[in-house]
């Protein structure tokens, strides 16, 4: 190999290196790259020879070249395909037609997408992060464009808020693998519709259970697609809505609380929410609030009370312990956990279907805390089908991250 020859690194077949340049700061290299004159040139869509019309010059973006950033100057020709019947871009091999990048720095850049935030890849390559998210977003469609309804058995539904109180996503997992099948804006009964309609008969008859929160349209799009499966609401679920009834506790206790009172109540909305309160100072402002407020200290006990519904694997305690625990809710005297507790005897069935099913609380956590971490990066590019495919990547066990 020659020491002297740049050639090696572009091991472009249709194409020879003409001249090349690099500026005085050495921070841009400019190589020509011109068609290699022994290949006919041939259709981008199709392979055929084709018929020279014209010739264009256009700046393709490589990798970086040592501490230069790369870019080929390439000639190219338009030629008139007879197959095609019009007039194509020649394919040199290296470039797809309509990219102002290399095919293999558009795949760097979606490998680097993997671990890195759109806009800090951007940054590195001085590109902008449009390019390089439609880029990444491309590769992700090829991949991840068709949902894999394979093996199914068992899957949880989820709702997540990519906009607080505004816009929802509607997940789909497969609960025993932990993979992301299926991701779509909203969160109506025709949003899970369209996932079962998906499928084919045989791959929505092997389901058996579908884990989700007692939200109707899921209900009633499970109660039509697919009537067979059990619909079972997990302590996960149940515990995210009996937070919502917390909060509702808290504002209307607050609005009552005489003014001096009223400063307990500052930033206790999270303290109260929170599983486990470890700071000392924060335990102590709990105790304070929970010690003036006995509505409040009830529906924390309910709270701390509700994963004994779900702790039995015998349908006749969980009963038990689910009627107990209306029982209880009723005798509070809040309209708020009142009607929680119907909420909960209309769903009876479904909650003591966790007998059956044993969904984990902490498995969907988890899965759930992944989501949001990759919403905050994905999300900000309000590309919704760019943040399905980034959550669908992130949770396939075959990719490498
Ligand atoms: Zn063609």
């Amino acid at each position: 190999m020659s020491s002297l020859s740049i050639a090696a690194y572009f091991p472009f077949r249709r194409v020879c290196i003409s001249t090349q340049s690099v500026a005085a700061q050495s921070d841009l290299a400019v190589v020509h790259v011109v068609p290699d004159r022994r290949f006919r040139p041939v259709c981008h869509r199709c392979g055929t020879a084709g018929t020279i019309q014209q010739h264009e010059v256009r700046s393709i973006r490589d990798l970086n070249f040592a501490s230069a950033q790369m870019h080929l100057r390439c000639s190219y020709r338009k030629i008139y395909c007879r197959q095609c019947g019009q007039v194509v871009v020649e394919d040199l091999g290296f470039f797809e037609p309509y990219q102002r990048v290399t095919t293999r720095l558009a795949r760097t850049l979606h490998e680097l997408c993997k671990v890195m935030t759109v806009s800090d890849v951007a940054r590195h390559y001085g590109l902008d992060w449009k390019t390089v998210k439609n880029i990444d977003k491309a590769f992700l469609e090829e991949q991840y464009g068709q949902s894999d309804y394979e093996g199914l058995r068992i899957l949880s539904v989820d709702e997540i808020a990519v906009k607080k109180g505004h816009r929802y996503m509607t997940v789909v997992i497969d609960y025993v693998t932990g993979r992301v099948v299926w991701m779509s804006k909203d969160r109506k009964k025709k949003t899970l519709d369209a996932f079962f309609a998906g499928m084919t008969d045989e791959q929505r008859q092997r389901l058996e259970a579908i884990a989700m929160d007692m939200w109707q349209p899921y209900i009633a799009s499970v109660q039509e697609a697919v009537a067979h499966v059990k619909i079972v609401f997990d302590l996960f679920h149940v515990v995210a809505a009996f937070n919502k009834v917390i909060d509702k506790v808290r504002i209307s206790e607050k609005a009552k609380a005489s003014k001096e009172h009223k400063d307990v109540f500052r930033g206790a909305k999270y303290l109260l929410l929170k599983r486990n309160v470890r700071k000392k100072k924060a335990r102590q402002h709990l105790k304070q609030l929970l010690d003036l407020n006995e509505m409040l200290m009830k529906v924390m006990l309910l709270r701390d009370k509700l994963p004994r519904i779900w702790r039995y694997r015998h349908r006749w305690y969980a009963e038990r312990a689910l009627d107990d625990w209306c029982r209880l809710a009723r005798v509070v005297g809040h309209p708020a956990v009142a009607a929680f507790a119907d909420m909960l005897e209309r769903h009876r069935k479904g909650i003591l279907n966790h007998c059956d099913y044993p969904i984990h609380t902490s498995k969907l956590e988890g899965i759930n805390n992944k989501i949001k971490v990759i919403k905050r990066d994905a999300y900000g590019y309000h590309d919704e089908r760019y943040f399905a495919l980034k959550v669908i990547q992130a949770f396939d066990p075959k990719c490498s991250n």
